[in-house]
């Protein structure tokens, strides 16, 4: 019955009606809480419709949602994790984790993605998974992605300095931090801050995420590229560009999304896919990264598909600063291979 009254109210308010000479379009998200079983008092009543209207804005709009539990315990965690950032980002509780990504031919290490941990307090390890998003959508990730870049290429600087061989850093940025500031300005201060030359940095930023990018935002990338940062296309295969738009996009490496690795040994269309953009990346002089290669197979796979570069368990786990460290001090960061376990 609820749910019937639900339906004509968005029908009621989803009619297209005009104002002056304008057709104008308008759209509900309705919250149903039912007592007793959502809750027992009116304004605990109200709270929970409440929970629920947002979870019918963030499914899509338009559409009505009846309360659940499962809803309440997600916004919970969501503001319990909100504020646990805010204090997590004053005491400085993360630290980066270092992946090598190696040359398919010989496994030597073509660079490093520095990935950022969670320490909590209490709950221990929180993957970034949960707390980016969250990170994104509060803006804390502007201060946390200071602390990362920042960090990340101290240590890639400090391992230079130690004697290892000159590699890149890499560095997740999210669109957020694109399109706060400049982000020319906002790179080169870090580099020059940390002594880091642009040639030892790499920024991976998300295909859906370039897509969309302004031309103020293609820009400044192109302003770093041109002071010898590479740039990569990540998560490259869920954003759905078309191949065409690659080619004018600022960027010198492509990472192909591990959901590609994952189908490609039993789905011999996700082959061709893996063979059309090795192709493609040769044509346009990108290097091309296969992301998430965790078995024998799948890494003789890419091999055969003129796949240059891999990243996966199979190669290594991310890794600590003091495991790649101590590697340094022995000189014997070429091979950095297979370590077991993830930090
Ligand atoms: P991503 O950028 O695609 O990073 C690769 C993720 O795949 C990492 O997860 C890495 O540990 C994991 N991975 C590596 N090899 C394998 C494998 O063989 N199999 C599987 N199943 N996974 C593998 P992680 O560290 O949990 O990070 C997850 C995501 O969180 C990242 O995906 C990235 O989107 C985001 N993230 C992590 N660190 C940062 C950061 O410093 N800044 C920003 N903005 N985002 C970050
Ligand atoms: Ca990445
Ligand atoms: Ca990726
Ligand atoms: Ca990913």
């Amino acid at each position: 019955k609820a749910l019937d009254v639900a339906q004509h109210v968005l029908n009621e308010i989803e009619r297209d009606f005009v104002l002056g000479n304008k057709l104008i379009k308008i759209s509900a998200s309705v919250g149903i809480a039912v007592y007793p079983d959502s809750a027992s008092t009116p304004h605990a009543l109200l709270q929970m419709a409440d929970v629920a209207m947002y979870r019918a804005k963030t499914d899509g709009r338009g559409i009505f949602k009846v309360y659940s539990p499962e809803m309440g315990n997600k916004m919970r965690r969501y503001h319990y994790l909100l504020e646990e950032l805010r204090l997590a980002i004053a005491c400085q509780n993360f630290h980066l984790s270092f992946q090598p990504i190696v040359h398919v031919e010989d496994c030597a290490i073509d660079y490093f993605e520095a990935l950022v941990r969670w320490d909590h307090p209490v709950e221990g390890a929180i993957s970034p998974v949960e707390f980016i998003p969250i990170a994104e959508e509060s803006n804390l990730i502007l201060e946390l992605g200071d602390w990362i870049m920042l960090e990340s290429c101290r240590q890639m600087s400090a391992w230079h300095n130690a004697g290892m061989r000159k590699v890149k850093i890499s560095v997740n940025v999210s669109g957020i931090q694109l399109k706060h500031r400049p982000v020319h300005e906002w790179v080169m201060q870090k580099l020059a801050k940390t002594g880091l030359p642009p040639s030892s940095l790499m920024l991976e930023i998300t295909e859906s995420t370039l897509i969309t990018a302004s031309d103020t935002i293609i820009n400044e990338l192109e302003k770093l590229r041109k002071e010898g940062v590479t740039i990569a296309i990540d998560d490259f295969g869920t954003g759905f560009s078309s191949l065409s738009t690659l080619a004018d996009l600022p960027i010198d490496v492509i990472k192909i999304d591990r959901l590609f690795i994952a189908q490609a040994n039993e789905n011999p269309k996700y082959n061709e896919i893996l063979n059309s953009i090795s192709e493609l990346g040769a044509k346009l002089g990108l290097k091309i990264v296969a992301e998430g290669v965790e078995e024998i197979a799948q890494f003789e796979l890419v091999k055969r598909m003129g796949i240059s570069c891999v990243q996966g368990y199979l190669v290594s786990h991310p890794q600590s600063s003091v495991n790649v460290g101590s590697k340094v001090l022995q000189g014997n960061v070429n091979h950095i291979a297979a370590t077991g376990t993830g930090v």
